[in-house]
């Protein structure tokens, strides 16, 4: 099936009782109710005149009826562009600015401070959407009918959403997703990690972002199954509704948050098939401490916004800690020569991945020069991120490319020098970055967070390094932080590190 629609309207056909979301407070919406309440926003955005190709940017808490819209879109045609919640009135002012969105949905009250800057993009139409059954758009989608859009099925190639990356390495760029991008690598998720319409995903996840809203919901919505919906990470909430669930999504944050938590056991997740970690690295020990106690292998897996999944490790077979797996099926994954451009063939080489393949987005919006310089003449998209490939074929990164450290001429992998620091006692994570520095250019340098009630010694953690690396990994200087800045993904920020330490060798 080569488009999202399509599914919705086959899973409703197959099932139209079936529950595919169910709220925390217990609300459900069966697989007919949201081909109806999709249906009524597809035609509440037609009546005020988005179309096809049209944005729709949302600003909006996260809840039933955002996802609602969302599909609303895929229904018409228009571009979804969902916007983290946490963005301020300058970064959306960026956000209208490139996206010239045709409608701006925000929570209801917000309506009044974004006035402005709606007015000031001549963006035709602001609407809001609450949580409670409440919002502008709501109650027109309330007045409208729902079948007008049923049938709507655009060109695999239409875009289907504009997603702002997460802006870890710098300015967020627009990634424009076709129908087929989605519908690609639903598809693949589902064969890779056998998703059946018996599977219930336990959704913790922010839905502004591509985790929570295709690599979670598209691959319910492939599969047919359900989806017990939170409004937010809340390890508590987990644990009462994981009996509820077979599947959870999660980013490294919820798996540490749950180990700490009481209530996850052998016992209340020995029901459970599947555990996913993404969006950041899942430290080896998390991974390690989470079979231990519960008996489940997370599987870890590697995604971006401009390719959703690129490569997973196997549901069958080693999860192994530290890699994110193979290319799904249908992908292709190689590293490249960060200075020359060669690919190189050899296991283990580190180099820059690049993939290609269905899931591969159709470009950065507003930006063909940037698209043109990330794109292989073969149709290689240059992921930014450095890594190898094994002999057995599982990707491992090593960090991303901008944050390579080119130290008195040598390349040094932050990863390589994070994993020594955090296999030291009392270590519980790291974060190594290059400062300038007037005689290396770059000084290796490590900030580092202690375990609970631990104190640590500069002059010993670097004494336990040396001999263990090269002279010009070593750091030259090891900072304590007691955490290190992370984004809502649970991405650590290290342009913020590099910021805040900058004239740390002046
Ligand atoms: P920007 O491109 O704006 O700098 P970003 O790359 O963080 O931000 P996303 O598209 O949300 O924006 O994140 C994709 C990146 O997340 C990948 O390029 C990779 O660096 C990282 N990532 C995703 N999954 C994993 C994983 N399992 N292990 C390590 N890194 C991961
Ligand atoms: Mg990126």
């Amino acid at each position: 099936v080569s488009d999202p629609v399509a599914w919705i309207d086959h899973a409703v056909r197959l099932h139209p009782d079936r529950p595919f979301i169910t709220t925390a407070a217990g609300v459900v919406y069966s697989y007919r109710d949201m081909r109806d309440l999709s249906g009524r926003f597809a035609s509440a955005l037609a009546l005020r005149g988005v179309g096809a190709g049209d944005r729709v940017a949302v600003q909006v808490d996260k809840s039933a009826d955002a996802l609602m819209l969302y599909l609303g879109c895929l229904r018409l045609g228009a571009v979804f562009l969902p916007l983290n919640t946490a963005y301020t009135q300058v970064e959306l002012a960026y956000f209208f600015g490139d996206a010239q969105p045709r409608m701006v949905v925000v929570r209801p009250q917000d309506r009044a401070s974004l006035r402005d800057i709606v007015q000031q993009w001549q963006i035709p139409h602001l609407e809001t959407l609450g949580t409670d059954g409440d919002g502008s758009l709501l109650a027109l989608a309330g007045t409208c009918e729902s079948d007008a859009y049923r049938r709507f099925s655009g060109e695999p190639s239409a875009l289907a959403a504009l997603i702002y990356t997460s802006g870890t390495t710098g300015r967020s760029k627009g990634a424009m997703l076709t129908r087929a991008n989605l519908a690609s690598n639903a598809v693949a998720l589902v064969q890779a990690w056998s998703f059946t319409e018996s599977d219930v995903l336990l959704h913790a996840l922010p839905v502004f972002h591509a985790h929570g809203l295709f690599i979670a919901v598209n691959t319910i919505l492939a599969c047919g199954g359900g989806m017990l919906l939170l409004p937010r990470f809340d390890a508590n909430e987990v644990v009462r509704l994981l009996p509820g669930a077979t599947t959870l999504m999660g980013i490294p944050t919820f798996y540490t948050r749950l180990l700490e938590h009481p209530g996850l056991t052998t016992a209340t997740t020995t029901h459970m098939r599947l555990f996913v970690s993404g969006s950041a690295p899942l430290l080896a020990e998390t991974q390690r401490a989470f079979e231990a106690l519960t008996g489940h292998a997370i599987l870890e897996r590697y995604a971006m916004t401009e390719t959703l999944v690129n490569t997973s490790n196997p549901y069958v077979g080693e999860r192994l800690p530290g890699a994110v797996g193979m290319a799904l099926p249908g992908i292709a994954v190689r590293v490249s020569s960060p200075d020359t451009g060669a690919v190189l063939d050899a296991p283990d080489s580190v180099g820059m991945i690049e993939v290609r393949g269905p899931n591969v987005f159709a470009g950065y919006w507003n930006m063909p020069e940037k698209t043109n310089a990330e794109f292989r003449d073969d149709g290689y998209f240059i992921t930014g991120d450095l890594g190898k490939i094994d002999a057995r074929g599982y990707v491992h990164i090593v960090g991303r490319g901008k944050d390579l450290i080119i130290t008195g001429g040598y390349n040094v992998y932050p990863k390589e020098v994070e994993g020594e620091l955090d296999a030291l006692a009392g270590v519980l994570e790291s974060a190594v970055i290059g400062l300038p520095h007037k005689d290396f250019g770059e000084a290796v340098t490590a900030v580092v967070v202690a375990e609970k009630d631990v104190v640590l010694d500069e002059a010993v953690l670097l004494d336990a390094m040396n001999g263990r690396l090269a002279r010009f990994k070593l750091p030259k200087r090891v900072l304590f932080v007691t955490e290190l800045p992370r984004n809502t993904m649970g991405k650590v920020q290290k342009n913020v590190l590099r910021q805040t330490y900058a004239s740390l060798y002046d």
